[in-house]
């Protein structure tokens, strides 16, 4: 492997995603590009529906919006062709039969941005070398350019050393894992199923450049939701008692979401993020939408503030005379890396000998969705691990300053391609 020429590739690959980043459910360049890349590689593909169970997808954007950002990919770029064969959901997943009998090992990568607007200061280096966003308000700040970076890199090493595998690769680009909208979607159609093992890495996380944790623990089960209050707009003077004020109901609600009774069995969360309501000053308000998320440390936490939530939204929509509809929009549970599988990636990564510092373990800190398919593979009886790949970061992750250090791809791909070889890899053991 020329690995100079693999890192410039996966720089520019990275760079292009950085400059383009599509929001969940919106990645039709992204994955279209990742696609027909993975197809000349001899992968074999599926896309969209194929990748996609209808029903459980949760915060998808409109028909007309996503009409909108398909004709924004094909404008910048993205592979026409492959856009079509998505029929208006981005997913791929991509197999490697070696034709040899063997585990199936599944990796999942993200590929959508952060809802934030990129830094437009000077010396923010995609400012420098002008490959910054060009789409408003949309900002990779997450680091997921270079997980599809890393996954390309990745399928192109495996293919390269396909003879010395065994059994099934199957690499999965997923949609919408910010706000934990693509994943669940994406297990409900059984793209884990019948996986041995189960793979994920996030870039960042705290960690610094030359570091790798083994197993990222403590992801906090989340559900995020819309809620929408409904009431009856009236003349602000001539007759308020008329009107059914929906600004209000949404404001008490903001408020009593955050003084929801902490949980004694561990820690949880409240945000409401997002409050719009009213047309114009004298109008009594009608209508007020409401975007919020709460989390727990455990399932049952998170369902209780969850289940509190509603009855807040409930209390509050009554007090003032109006109703609320609340959407879920988006959810992510916990799950814990398998001991034996973390045992062996931890043996694959320290005979590497690239990293200064392997850590067994690293504290999440916030939420992810392919929780979801750590916990299918695990209750089918594979094994699943969820890995950090540190890098030196430029501002915290979701802060419009984000920029990874494009050092460390290399790096992750070597260290993927060197767990997959230890587990379906001719000289693995039961090989
Ligand atoms: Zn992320
Ligand atoms: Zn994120």
């Amino acid at each position: 492997m020329d690995w100079n020429k693999l890192e410039q590739e996966m720089v520019s690959l990275r760079r292009g995603f950085h400059k383009y980043p599509e929001s969940a459910w919106t990645e039709f360049r992204t994955s279209s590009l990742a696609a027909e890349r993975l197809s000349a590689l001899g992968y074999e593909l599926k896309a969209g529906p194929d990748t996609v169970d209808l029903p459980s997808v949760m915060g998808r954007p409109s028909e007309a919006e996503i009409d909108l950002h398909i004709a924004r990919a094909k404008e910048q770029g993205g592979s026409a062709v492959w856009i079509d064969r998505m029929r208006r959901y981005p997913g791929v997943a991509a197999v490697l039969s070696t034709g040899r009998p063997g585990p199936v090992t599944s990796l999942r990568f993200d590929m959508d941005c952060v809802d934030v607007e990129e830094s437009k200061a000077a010396e923010h280096r995609p400012n420098k070398e002008e490959f910054a966003s060009v789409n408003a308000l949309l900002a990779h700040a997450c680091g997921h350019d270079a997980h599809t970076a890393i996954g390309l890199g990745t399928a192109e090493v495996l293919m390269a050393e396909k003879d010395s595998l065994r059994g099934e690769i199957r690499l999965i680009f997923q949609p919408g894992e910010e706000g934990c909208r693509g994943a669940y979607a994406m297990t409900q159609k059984g793209v884990v199923d019948g996986s041995d093992y189960f793979l994920a890495l996030h870039i960042g996380i705290g960690l610094p450049s030359g570091v790798f944790a083994l197993n990222s623990k403590g992801h906090l089960c989340t559900t995020k939701f819309d809620a929408e209050f409904t009431g009856r707009t009236a003349h602000a003077a001539g007759a308020p008692h008329e009107g059914r004020n929906a600004l209000l109901a949404a404001a008490a609600a903001a408020l009593s979401l955050h003084a929801v009774a902490p949980h004694s069995d561990g820690s949880m969360r409240v945000n409401v993020g997002v409050l719009e309501a009213g047309t114009g000053r004298n109008v009594i308000p009608g209508r007020a939408v409401m975007k919020a998320e709460t989390r727990g440390e455990t399932q049952a936490i998170a369902d209780y503030v969850y289940e509190r939530a509603q009855e807040v939204l409930k209390g509050a929509a009554l007090m003032y005379g109006t109703e609320v509809k609340v959407v879920r929009t988006g959810a992510g549970t916990d799950a814990d890396g398998d001991a034996p599988l973390v045992a062996k990636i931890g043996e694959a990564v320290r005979e590497l000998g690239i990293f200064r510092e392997i850590r067994e373990s690293a504290s999440a800190g916030g939420s992810e969705d392919a929780t979801w398919m750590m916990r299918r593979v695990q209750e089918l009886g594979g094994q699943a691990a969820y890995m950090v790949l540190g890098s030196d970061i430029a501002a915290p992750h979701h802060n419009g300053a984000f920029d990874i250090d494009e050092r460390v791809l290399v790096p992750g791909v070597k260290a993927l391609a060197a767990i997959v070889k230890a587990l379906s890899g001719a000289g693995a053991p039961g090989a």
